[in-house]
């Protein structure tokens, strides 16, 4: 039964992991997957996780048991509550479940789409998008999968016409999934303004919200703000519908590995009763109890402690700072070696776009001579992962650029 399976191709962003783990040169540089690295190269654990490790392992009641279906209470709290705010009804409006990190959340909305046969209508994603999404939806029978413009390559801005125009001519009822802050791959966000016009349009075709939060912290550093454009959509403009947000933690707590996040249905502000919101927690319950079981319990307990204690609150919030400040320092750092080369070509987008990528404008043909020629290391659509830069390749990673655009 298995001797005629297709070979499918592998993983692009993992097979430049591959490449580069073989590569001989000790000048070698890694801007390929999103992964926070220090000055050194190095993954980072954070001061405050390492302090949340410590309590937490210290607790008497500390131990490896189950975890419920759907996951650590507190986390799933905590976690509501940093995406939606203080201020926000979670008790009332919001059901929810903790999730493989972002991407199972994306999968358990998918699943709960498929389930609710939502899956038969049209899905958009941004152009481009993180590729995986495609992958994820595809699997569970969306059929019809769509784009919105988003990146417009002449100007290196938003194509705000473009999606708007997308957004008009959608059937009614159509799924959009939204980058909240960071954009993966292009690093670009729409402005308050823009957001607004957005959710609006959105709004009056009556088309179905999923948030795809992989990044909040990382664009500006403040949680409030990178999910300006979630709370303007639960608190206003799409107060009356349901919205969907998945939670990712691999990112702003550096807990990648462990795979922490939750999935949210925010209710809307009224019309729906508690048994409704029972009903939707109970299909998110046999999403999970056939999957995983239960959801994976180390990193949520190590999240959990950060989110429920002011002490190490404060201190995650500072390593989101010298995580986002790092990356915008090399940002300014990367610019002004192109500036001083006089590198052909405007590079300001580099320093004005934002959290952990920068889609650099640099040709498939280019980045394959980065690899080639310079041993640098990045997505062919020229996405490059800010965060593999430091004090000590920057000027190198200049060179190459200068030198693939001059050829
Ligand atoms: N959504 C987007 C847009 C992403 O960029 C990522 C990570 N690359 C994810 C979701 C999921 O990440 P994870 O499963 O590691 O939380």
């Amino acid at each position: 039964i298995f001797k005629n399976v297709a070979k499918l191709p592998s993983d692009a962003l993992f097979a430049i992991k591959g490449r580069l783990a073989v590569d001989p040169r000790t000048n070698k540089v890694d801007l390929g997957i999103g992964a926070y690295r220090d000055n050194t190269g190095k993954p980072w654990i954070l001061p405050s996780v390492r302090k949340a490790e410590q309590i937490v392992q210290a607790d008497p009641n500390y131990n490896h048991e189950y975890l419920n279906i759907s996951g650590l209470e507190s986390l799933r709290k905590n976690a509501a509550r940093i995406i939606f705010g203080d201020s926000f009804d979670i008790a009332n409006r919001v059901v929810n479940i903790q999730s493989l990190s972002g991407t199972g959340a994306l999968h358990v909305g998918a699943t709960l789409m498929e389930s609710l046969k939502l899956n038969e209508r049209d899905v958009y994603f941004s152009d481009p998008t993180w590729g995986n999404h495609l992958q994820i939806f595809a699997k569970c029978g969306f059929n019809s999968i769509k784009s919105y413009p988003y990146w417009d390559a002449a100007s290196k801005k938003l194509n705000l016409d473009g999606f708007l125009n997308t957004i008009k001519e959608a059937t009614s009822g159509s799924v959009f999934v939204l980058h909240p802050c960071a954009h993966n791959p292009t690093g670009l966000d729409p402005t308050e303004e823009q957001w607004k016009v957005i959710l609006e349009s959105i709004k009056e075709k009556q088309h179905v919200v999923l948030f795809d939060s992989a990044y909040q912290g990382f664009a500006t550093g403040s949680l409030a703000k990178d999910a300006y454009s979630i709370r303007l959509a639960i608190t206003d403009i799409l107060k009356d519908v349901p919205v969907m947000v998945c939670q990712s933690f691999a990112k702003n707590v550096g807990m990648y590995g462990e795979r922490v996040g939750c999935f949210h249905v925010v209710l809307p502000e009224s019309g729906y009763n508690a048994e409704e919101g029972s009903a939707i927690q109970s299909q998110l319950e046999a999403i999970t109890r056939s999957e995983l079981s239960t959801p994976p319990a180390y990193g949520a307990k190590i999240v959990s402690a950060i989110l429920s204690s002011d002490e190490l609150y404060k201190a995650w919030s500072d390593d989101m700072v010298t995580m986002s400040s790092r990356i915008y320092e090399m940002r300014h750092k990367l610019v002004a070696k192109l500036t001083e080369l006089k590198t052909p070509g405007n590079w300001d987008h580099i320093t004005s776009q934002v959290g952990m990528f920068s889609y650099t404008g640099l040709s498939k043909e280019q980045v394959a001579r980065m690899e080639k020629e310079h041993a640098v290391y990045l997505a062919s659509s020229g996405r490059a992962s800010i965060a593999g830069l430091n004090d000590g390749n920057v000027e190198h990673v200049g060179y190459a650029i200068d030198e693939v655009v001059r050829h």
